[in-house]
């Protein structure tokens, strides 16, 4: 080690043969629940081998790594042991869990974007999903261990050359942080941490997304540029895909690789898992948008002018309640209440919220413009109705709010947020500014002030609506090169008609695929009309189809 506390690389020419470092690493493992808040699928049979034999046989693969630290609730210890009995130099320690707060904003944060190493709701990385401070520091502390390699335990196609590659990196290659990740997709590596710097998480409970993300008070370069950072094959990190099989989605997709496989390299798996939208393994997309009611008081540019919101008569709750009571969701269905009016003017929020629930929604968004219905949204978060609440801003003060929206509104939703963020440990509150010629000079004072306070935010740009209102964006955002539409493999949207329709940008529900009252979720998703809008859009037959040949939003997932 050198006078800055480098370690030579021992493959560097004219390097002396030093004492490796001592590696250790941590799987956090509960057999009941997944780190998401899913069912627990370690003990699994995946391709004839329970999911975490995978895992563990994969981390043993890696030369440089010494023990492997399974953090297990108590009670499972005994259960565990029966699966690790044939894996060498493994020990198994209390899973101390982090603090129930911490818990409920992953999950809540990272549901929103399972197949990329970050995003989503908040700065929650992959990493953060199964990291818990004080369990890692004191297998840190017990194995006396010089480095720590945290690794997810769903992680059944976790690559070891990649995690040797890693290691290395991290040991010798980054003098910089003292965490080492790569970006390659959910489940093929993982996130390798210093000792010294595992110790302060454990004292301080930081977690993994806290090093990583942006930090307003100390803004610098992303680490994605840092030698933190260990850069993979585009083929790895340029793949919208999980690979960690803790839902019904990915668990079908990477059972449909294995049974394809053996795979050479990740990369040859990756290539393979392109031709396997994740989206796509389920008769139901990964997102609904659900409009209970065209009403709102503001009138931002976007939004639907007032003679086609007037002609929509929206449905009461009874009809929503049993449309909802006929399904069960898959259990990583993100569902958004809101569109293009505002749920908290429907009276009947909450009965539809708990229908939802019932139904198996896990992850619900609302979104709203907060200017009336407090009352009614704290009964929902009281409940545990909301997991991400979006609340938007048209200015970031009362003139250009006032201007930009069309309603004198900005003290309102101000006064109404207080009161929500206040009774808000069980949501992820997300102010949302919308990006408009009047509210460039906001757009960052805003988006630092909330990432500070709330932990997140968001600048949304308007949309013409497929041409069907005036273009209000700062720039058309749309690639050079048109593509098929990727929302048609994501989300579908529920009118407050109950008319189900291909995308929000359909504001004359042209994209018609059924009403709730005679079509189920299965047949909106795998009906004729969206299949055939789906085959017309991947033979680049879009111009020919109203509105899509005038969208700009195609590109956006
Ligand atoms: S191209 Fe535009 S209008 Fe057509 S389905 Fe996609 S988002 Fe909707």
């Amino acid at each position: 080690m050198d006078t800055a506390g480098n370690i030579p690389d021992p493959l560097a020419p004219g390097t002396a043969p030093a004492t490796p470092p001592k590696v250790i690493a941590t799987v956090a493992c509960d057999l009941e629940f997944a780190p998401l808040g899913t069912r627990s699928r370690l003990l699994d049979s995946l391709g004839g081998r329970p999911v975490l034999q995978r895992t563990l046989a994969a981390l043993r693969a890696v030369p440089a790594l010494g023990t492997i630290v399974l953090l297990a609730p108590a009670a499972q210890h005994a259960a565990l042991r029966s699966v690790i009995m044939e894996v060498p130099d493994v020990e198994i320690l209390p899973l101390n869990t982090r603090h129930a707060f911490v818990e409920r904003r992953v999950r809540a944060g990272r549901a929103w974007n399972l197949c990329g190493w970050r995003g989503g709701a908040g700065q929650w990385t992959v990493f953060d999903e199964d990291y818990h401070p004080a369990a890692v520091g004191e297998a840190c502390r017990h194995c006396a261990a010089d480095h720590v390699l945290s690794v997810p335990a769903h992680g059944a196609l976790l690559d070891p050359a990649l995690l040797a590659a890693l290691l290395h990196h991290h040991l010798y290659q980054n003098h910089e942080m003292r965490v080492t990740y790569t970006p390659a997709a959910p489940g093929l590596c993982g996130l390798a941490l210093r000792a010294d710097i595992v110790a302060e998480m454990a004292a301080s409970g930081c977690m993994p997304g806290n090093l990583l993300g942006y930090e307003p008070a100390a803004p610098t370069v992303d680490t994605l540029i840092r030698e933190a950072c260990m850069q993979v094959d585009p083929a790895l990190s340029k793949i919208p895909n999980r690979f960690l099989v803790d839902t019904q989605r990915s668990w079908q997709m990477v059972e449909t690789l294995l049974a394809r496989g053996p795979w050479d390299c990740p990369a040859a798996l990756a290539a393979a898992a392109r031709d396997l939208p994740l989206a796509q393994r389920l008769p139901q997309p990964r997102e609904i948008q659900l409009e209970l009611t065209p009403r709102r008081c503001t009138h931002p540019p976007g939004s639907v002018p007032a003679a086609v919101a007037a002609a929509v008569v929206p449905l009461d709750a009874r009809p929503w309640q049993q449309w909802l009571g006929r399904h069960t969701f898959a259990d990583d269905l993100l569902l958004t209440v809101g569109g293009d009016g505002d749920p908290l003017l429907y009276p009947d929020l909450l009965a539809v919220l708990r229908a939802a629930r019932a139904s198996g929604a896990r992850h619900i968004h609302l979104q709203t413009d907060l200017l009336d219905g407090t009352a009614m949204l704290l009964q929902a978060m009281a409940e545990d109705l909301v997991d991400v609440l979006s609340v938007c801003f048209y200015g970031d003060d009362a003139p250009t709010y006032a201007a930009v929206g069309g309603y004198d509104g900005h003290a309102a939703v101000c006064a109404n947020l207080e009161q929500v963020i206040k009774h808000s440990r069980q949501t992820l509150v997300v102010p949302r500014l919308l990006k408009v010629r009047q509210t460039i000079g906001q757009l960052e004072a805003f988006f630092d002030r909330w990432v500070s306070r709330t932990g997140w935010a968001v600048l949304d740009g308007p949309t013409d609506r497929a041409g069907a209102v005036p273009f209000g964006a700062v720039v058309d955002m749309a690639p050079p090169k048109r593509r098929a539409c990727r929302r048609l493999a994501e989300r579908l949207v529920l009118r407050a008609d109950g008319r189900a329709v291909a995308c929000d940008q359909d504001i004359h529900a042209l994209l018609n695929l059924g009403p709730i009252a005679d079509t189920t979720l299965e047949q909106m998703w795998l009906g004729a009309p969206l299949m055939q809008l789906r085959s017309a859009h991947a033979a680049g037959a879009w111009g020919t189809i109203d509105p899509c040949r005038h969208c700009r939003e195609w590109h956006r997932p």
